[in-house]
């Protein structure tokens, strides 16, 4: 194993931090007001309330961001739990390799694509 990348909970912790101050940023330089505001509400309220907050109060240029930083709690959430890296569907292992793709994934390959086909 190398030693050079982060472990799975190290990168979840770095980008929830990371998508936590770009939403902050975005919020406190935007030139809409109602922006500024909800910059001011988030400052007052603990971290774990701001995907509520947000949800509620700002727009659509958010929503990816927004959804971002829900993944990752809820990624967060299930190293507390013990599952993290455990298919949602078959409760196998998630192939480590889409882990290191993308560390929020809920699904196994296998399952991904049986999903993808009966969406289709
Ligand atoms: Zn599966």
């Amino acid at each position: 194993m190398s030693t050079e990348t982060l472990d799975f909970e190290e990168q979840v912790a770095l980008q929830l931090a990371q998508v936590r101050e770009e939403l902050l940023n975005r919020l406190r330089y935007s030139n809409v007001v109602h922006d500024n505001k909800l910059f001011a509400l988030l400052n007052e309220h603990p971290e774990s309330d701001w995907v509520a907050h947000l949800r509620d109060y700002s727009g659509p240029n958010y929503k990816e961001l927004v959804d971002k930083l829900e993944r990752l709690e809820a990624t967060q959430c299930q190293f507390d739990l013990g599952l993290f890296g455990f298919c949602s569907d078959c409760e196998e292992p998630i192939e480590d390799t889409r882990l290191e793709h993308d560390v929020t994934v809920q699904r196994c390959q296998h399952c991904e694509s049986q999903l993808k086909s009966r969406a289709q």
